[in-house]
């Protein structure tokens, strides 16, 4: 509830469509998605963050976070 979120770029919602790896903005749990957001298992939580590797669009190789 007492949520500061300041990243309106990387915050998506329960329902839609996605893929990557996204961590709950309630509890910071991180799932990897495929299709579309699910509620937070831990929290039931349904605001979502990017992942920040995510965004890369090329990763270098050897570079496998995980
Ligand atoms: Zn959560």
């Amino acid at each position: 509830m007492s949520i500061a979120v300041a990243a309106p770029n990387g915050t998506l919602r329960t329902g839609q469509a996605a893929r990557g790896e996204f961590r709950c903005a309630d509890c910071g749990y991180g799932v990897t998605i495929r299709r579309t957001l699910p509620a937070c298992p831990m929290c039931r939580g349904e605001d979502w963050e990017a992942w920040p590797t995510a965004r890369a669009s090329a990763p270098p190789l050897g570079l496998s976070v995980r």
